[in-house]
């Protein structure tokens, strides 16, 4: 019997949120009682009257004027970051699924009100490592990794010895599908197009981490969202491109023995974990067919042609403010490559040569990030192409 929760979806219009929707229409023990949307208003409505939700968070003035035209005065609209934090604090499951940085003040929120985090915006979480960590040990405060291969880390890690530093833990290994130029050489990196990119060949997901899949930036984050999830040093996180998708990460124990976690790739499995855990919804999201037969490969990461990961293991050990250089940098990058003003093959070296302003400093508070976040978006923009 799975616990009845309030849930609140934030990003409920983009990738994830639509998914996380998906879960709860097929979860009557669940009621959504928040929600909040940065962009399509319109669709942000349909979700406010299909579930009925009493709390909506948006971005400005215009689109809670919007809500409240279309929904009525039973629907409470709230504005801004201050508006999501307090949507946060009021439910027991809280699904941060808001794109970029933009995710930090859910992120925080919910763990300073001593509730269940379902996280699938990994950018807050790379950024202010220190900072979460300091909220994370609130009373009742949990993060549970929405990211496929966090959640399978998350089931791989069952009955290990957690802290400090899961000792009997040798490597996290971490797979990734090789993204849509896997086997690419360099002159033919030099030519791939943006409608290239965003045809990712085994997952369905917004464009943002799409373009991330594609560079291996994606799996860069996601070594340093382990690490931080984990309290796992990036020297025993490996990355292994596994084409198929199946296996969504692997837990290597010191005796040798590899635990890993295998389904079709489907979001909602990991969500429906999330939201259900410790008991297991039984969606069957994501089953396989064994009688079908199918391969499993695995294959060494390309690390010259995409620099990505090397660059996100140079910013995990020099910790401080420069994971959320790499993050801000890297967001800037991949808007400017969506809109047509930078090349796939500059993405990274644009991260790369932005970082090279970047000077140590441990993070001291959300202010300071902030300041250090907008610092690196200035000098990534000012990098970009002219
Ligand atoms: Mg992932």
């Amino acid at each position: 019997m799975v616990q009845p929760r309030r849930v609140a979806v934030m990003g409920v219009t983009g990738s994830i949120g639509r998914q996380s929707l998906d879960v709860l229409r097929r979860s009557p023990q669940f009621e959504l009682v928040a929600v909040s949307a940065g962009r399509r208003v319109e669709e942000l409505v349909s979700v406010v009257r299909e579930f009925r939700v009493p709390r909506v968070g948006v971005p400005d003035d215009v689109s809670a004027t919007r809500v409240r035209d279309e929904c009525g005065d039973a629907v409470e609209v709230v504005v801004g970051d201050e508006g999501l934090a307090e949507l946060s604090a009021d439910a027991d499951v809280v699904v941060n699924a808001v794109v970029g940085f933009a995710g930090l003040p859910v992120t925080l929120a919910t763990l300073l009100a001593g509730r269940r985090l379902a996280l699938a915006n990994k950018e807050s979480l790379i950024a202010a490592a220190p900072l979460v960590e300091g909220v994370r040990s609130t009373p009742g405060a949990e993060i549970w990794p929405v990211d496929s291969e966090h959640c399978a880390l998350h089931q791989c890690l069952v009955g290990s010895s957690p802290a400090p530093r899961h000792p009997d833990v040798e490597r996290l290994w971490i797979t990734a599908s090789g993204g849509p130029f896997r086997g690419y050489d360099a002159t033919q990196l030099d030519g791939v197009s943006r409608d290239e990119a965003l045809r990712h060949p085994t997952w369905q997901m917004g464009p943002k981490i799409t373009v991330d899949s594609s560079t291996l930036m994606n799996k860069g984050l996601e070594v340093l969202e382990a690490s931080a999830l984990f309290g796992v040093e990036v020297e025993r996180i490996g990355v292994v491109v596994h084409p198929q998708s199946i296996v969504h990460s692997m837990v290597e124990y010191v005796d040798g023995s590899v635990l890993a976690q295998l389904s079709a790739p489907d979001m909602r499995l990991a969500i429906a974990y999330c939201l259900g855990a410790p008991e297991r919804l039984d969606h069957h999201w994501g089953q396989l067919d064994f009688s079908s037969g199918f391969r499993l490969d695995f294959e060494p990461p390309d690390r010259v042609n995409f620099p990505a990961l090397d660059l996100a293991y140079a910013c995990a050990r020099r910790g401080g403010a420069a994971p959320a250089w790499m993050s801000a940098a890297n967001e800037v990058a991949v808007e400017a490559f969506l809109d047509g003003r930078l090349a796939w093959r500059e993405i990274v070296p644009l991260v790369a040569s932005t970082l090279e302003s970047y000077d140590d400093s441990p993070l001291e508070s959300v202010a300071h990030l902030r300041d250090e976040d907008a610092r690196a978006r200035a000098v990534a923009h000012g990098n970009l192409p002219q």
